[in-house]
C-alpha cells in the first residue's frame, strides 16, 4: 500500500469513528441531534476522501465525472426537498424509498463489477465472486421488497396480506433459482446466470412483503434496512472500500438490533410477523368487556378541573398525537399545568406511533424537556402515584388485555395506565387502533373518554385550565 493510499485508509478510519460516535450519542433524545450532525460529516469526509482517491488514480472520465457530479447535484436536491417536506407520519414510507435506493446501489456496484471482470478477465472468480453475488441478491431484494413496504404505507398498494395459493412454494422456488444460479456462477463467469440471480432476487423480494399486512410494514422496513446495510458491506467487500464495509456493517447490525427489539416490544417473533398478517382486522379477538359495562364521556371543563388540581398528572403519548400533528399543543398544555405547580411527565412506549422514536422525536419538535420523558421501565411504578394519567391518541400500549393470554396483544408489555387515579383518553371515536383490538381500559370506571380530534382537544384544555383560579 502506498503512502497516498494508507493516508486515505487513515481518513476513513476517521470517518468509522465519527459513524461509531454519532450512532452512540443516538442513544439519547438529548444526544441525538449532534449524533446526526457527527455522522453527518463522518459521511463528508468519507465522500472527499474518496473523491481525492478517484482523482489522484484518474480512475474517472471526463463523462464520467459529468455523470457522478450531475447525480450528486439531482440526488441531494431530491432528498432534501422530502426530507424538508415530508410530514412525520410518513417517515417510515421515506425511510424505505431511501432503503430502496441505498440497496439498489449496492446492487448495481456489484453488477457493474461482475460486468467489467467478465469482460476483462472472463469473471472475478475467487473470494470476491462470493461477495459480489450477496451483494446482488441481498441488494436487489432489499431493493423490490422496500419499494412495496414503502407502496403499502403510502396506500399505493392496498395494505391487506396479498396471497394466493401456492404462493410460499413460488418463494421456495425463487430462493432455489437465485442461490442455485449463484452457486453455478462460483464456478463458471455467466452473465444469463447474473440476470437470473438478479430477477429472481427482484422477484423473491417483492413476493416476501406482499402478504405481509401493511400494519406489519415498520418492522418489515426495519428488518430491510439490516438488509440495506448487509448488501452495502458487501459492496465495500468487492471494491475494497473500508468505509463502505464499516458503514454497512454498521447498519446491518444495528437495523438487527432495532427489528429485534421492535419484535419484543409486540411480544412477537420476526417469524409471526413475515408470515401472520396481523393488525389488518382480521385477526382481532373481543376484550373481556362485560356487556352492561359503561363508557364515560368528559367534557373540556371537567377533565380540566381533575388535571387543574392534581399534583402528578403523567402524560401518554401515542399514534393519535401523530396523526393529528398536537405536539405544539401538547406542549403549551403542560406548561399551562406546571406552572400551576404540577408535576407533568411523558410516558413513552417503545413502540407508540408508528416507528421506533416517533414520540421522542414528535416531543422534540415542540421542546418538550428531554428529562420529561421517561421511559416505560421507569414510569410504570409512578402511575400509581399520579392523580391523573392522559392518554392521548394512545391505544394499543395501554390496553390492559395485554396482560391475559388468547389476544393479539397478549404479552405485550404495557403502560400501567390503569393504576393512575384517575384517566382521561382523548380520541376520537371508540375505533380500535393498530391491532384492531376494544381497549378495556376505555370501560374501567375511572376512565373518562374525552372525544375530539388531539390537536383541539389539547386547545380546548389549554383554554379551560388558563380560566381555573388557585
Ligand atoms: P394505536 O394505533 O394503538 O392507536 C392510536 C389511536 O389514535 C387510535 O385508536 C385512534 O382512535 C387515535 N387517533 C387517530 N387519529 C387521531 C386524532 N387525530 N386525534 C386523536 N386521536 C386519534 O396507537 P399506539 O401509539 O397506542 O400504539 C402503536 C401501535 O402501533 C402498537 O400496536 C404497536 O405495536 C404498533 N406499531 C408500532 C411501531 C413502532 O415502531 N412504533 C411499529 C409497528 C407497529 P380514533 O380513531 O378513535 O381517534
Amino acid at each position: 500500500m502506498s503512502g497516498f493510499t494508507g493516508g486515505i485508509q487513515l481518513v476513513y478510519v476517521l470517518a468509522a469513528a465519527c459513524f461509531v460516535i454519532g450512532l452512540h450519542l443516538m442513544n439519547s433524545p438529548a444526544t441525538a441531534r449532534r449524533g446526526n450532525q457527527v455522522s453527518m460529516a463522518g459521511m463528508v469526509i468519507a465522500g472527499v476522501a474518496t473523491l481525492i482517491l478517484m482523482i489522484h488514480y484518474g480512475t474517472v472520465t471526463a463523462t464520467g465525472w459529468i455523470v457522478l457530479i450531475s447525480g450528486v447535484l439531482i440526488g441531494s436536491a431530491i432528498g432534501l426537498y422530502t426530507a424538508r417536506t415530508v410530514q412525520m407520519t410518513a417517515m417510515p414510507q421515506l425511510v424505505s424509498a431511501f432503503n430502496a435506493v441505498g440497496g439498489g446501489a449496492a446492487a448495481l456496484i456489484a453488477i457493474y463489477e461482475y460486468i467489467e471482470a467478465e469482460a476483462n478477465a472472463g469473471g472475478v472468480l475467487g473470494t470476491t465472486t462470493v461477495f459480489t453475488l450477496l451483494d446482488v441478491i441481498i441488494g436487489a431484494v432489499t431493493f423490490s421488497g422496500s419499494i412495496i413496504a414503502a407502496g403499502k404505507l403510502q396506500g399505493i398498494i392496498g395494505g391487506q396480506p396479498i396471497t394466493f395459493k401456492g404462493g410460499q412454494l413460488l418463494n421456495v422456488a425463487l430462493a432455489v433459482v437465485a442461490i442455485g444460479a449463484a452457486a453455478f456462477m462460483l464456478t463458471t463467469a455467466s452473465l444469463p446466470a447474473l440476470l437470473v440471480v438478479v430477477l429472481a432476487s427482484l422477484a423473491f423480494g417483492v413476493m416476501m412483503v406482499l402478504p405481509i399486512g401493511g400494519a406489519d410494514m415498520p418492522v418489515v422496513i426495519s428488518l430491510l434496512n439490516a438488509f440495506t446495510g448487509t448488501a452495502v458491506a458487501m459492496a465495500g467487500f468487492v471494491i475494497a472500500n473500508w468505509a463502505l464495509i464499516v458503514a454497512g456493517a454498521l447498519v446491518g447490525a444495528s437495523g438487527s438490533i432495532l427489528t429485534k427489539l421492535m419484535a419484543d416490544a409486540m411480544n412477537r417473533s420476526l417469524a409471526n410477523i413475515i408470515v401472520g398478517g396481523f393488525g389488518t382486522g382480521d385477526s382481532a379477538v373481543a376484550a373481556a368487556v362485560a356487556a352492561d359495562a359503561q363508557v364515560r364521556s368528559i367534557a373540556a371543563d371537567d377533565a380540566a378541573i381533575q388535571m387543574a388540581y392534581a399534583s402528578k398528572v403523567i402524560i401518554v403519548p401515542g399514534y393519535g398525537l401523530a396523526a393529528a400533528q398536537a405536539q405544539h399543543g401538547v406542549a403549551e398544555l403542560a406548561k399551562t399545568l406546571e406552572e400551576r405547580g404540577i408535576e407533568v411527565s411523558y410516558a413513552i412506549h417503545p413502540v407508540a406511533g408508528r416507528m421506533p422514536g416517533h414520540m421522542n422525536v414528535l416531543l422534540a419538535e415542540a421542546n418538550v424537556p428531554y428529562p420529561q420523558l421517561m421511559e416505560m421501565d421507569e414510569i410504570n411504578p409512578e402511575f400509581g402515584r399520579a392523580d391523573v394519567a392522559l392518554v392521548i391518541g394512545a391505544n394499543d400500549v395501554t390496553n390492559p388485555a395485554a396482560r391475559r393470554p388468547g389476544n393479539d396483544i397478549s404479552g405485550m408489555p404495557i403502560l400501567d395506565v390503569d393504576q393512575a387515579k384517575s384517566i382521561i383518553v382523548v380520541k376520537r371515536s371508540m375505533g380500535t387502533g393498530y391491532a384492531g383490538m376494544e381497549n378495556e381500559l376505555y370501560f374501567d370506571p375511572k376512565t373518562s373518554m374525552y372525544f375530539a380530534d388531539a390537536k383541539k382537544a389539547m386547545a380546548e384544555l389549554t383554554a379551560a385550565v388558563k380560566t381555573l383560579v388557585g
